[in-house]
């Protein structure tokens, strides 16, 4: 014999019963159970360096002044390079295409050239035109017998080709080589000998 489902009303006792429940509460007022670090998080206005242990901006894993030593580390490890002929050099969002010029333009900055951070570029090429991703939202799933109209392909190809050819070096990218720290130092003391010079002349 089936056994009969027990009914239950939402005004019997057996239907709930209250319970208290602890749980992380965020100074924000928001639940996060016993998730602690989480509830920490959101509840605070500052982070902690994990180098030096001070404070800094919140989300942020270490401070500047360790952010930038652990940048200028990284940056002295890269290889030295002669930089190639056409590329970009680049300090932060300051791009040239020399590198006087970029030094030039640190100078005026108030950026000591000699101990910033300066990169060779990479190019950034315009990435190929793929016709079934541009599609994949309308091309019917269960219909492998649709093929794209001949015409729609050719002008895809067609696409991809001016993009091999027009769209090479669209932008630049702060690269993996640093230009020659010696040609860096003698830029640098150029610019100091002409300073000096210009000086004297309106002395
Ligand atoms: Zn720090």
């Amino acid at each position: 014999m089936a056994k009969t489902e027990e009914i239950i009303l939402p005004s019997d006792p057996r239907a709930a019963k209250l319970m208290t429940v602890t749980g992380w509460v965020s100074r924000n007022g928001r639940w996060y159970g016993d998730d602690e670090r989480t509830a920490r998080y959101d509840g605070s206005t500052a982070s902690e360096c994990r180098e030096c242990g001070t404070q800094c901006r919140k989300g942020y894993t270490m401070c500047d002044a360790c952010s930038n030593k652990r940048e200028r580390e990284k940056y002295l490890a890269l290889p030295e390079v002669d930089v190639p002929d056409g590329y970009m050099v680049c300090h932060e969002e300051t791009y040239a295409s020399d590198l006087s010029e970029l030094i030039d333009e640190l100078l005026e900055d108030g950026i000591f050239p000699t101990s910033a951070c300066i990169y060779i570029c990479e190019p950034n090429h315009a990435p190929d035109f793929n016709i079934y991703d541009h599609l994949c939202d309308v091309i019917p799933s269960e219909d492998d017998r649709w093929k794209s109209p001949k015409e729609i392909l050719e002008a895809a190809v067609a696409l991809n080709k001016a993009l091999h050819e027009y769209g090479r070096n669209i932008s630049w990218t702060a690269g993996k080589t640093r230009p020659k720290a010696s040609l860096i130092a003698e830029i640098v003391g150029d610019r100091e000998e002409e300073l000096l010079e210009k000086e004297e002349a309106n002395s």
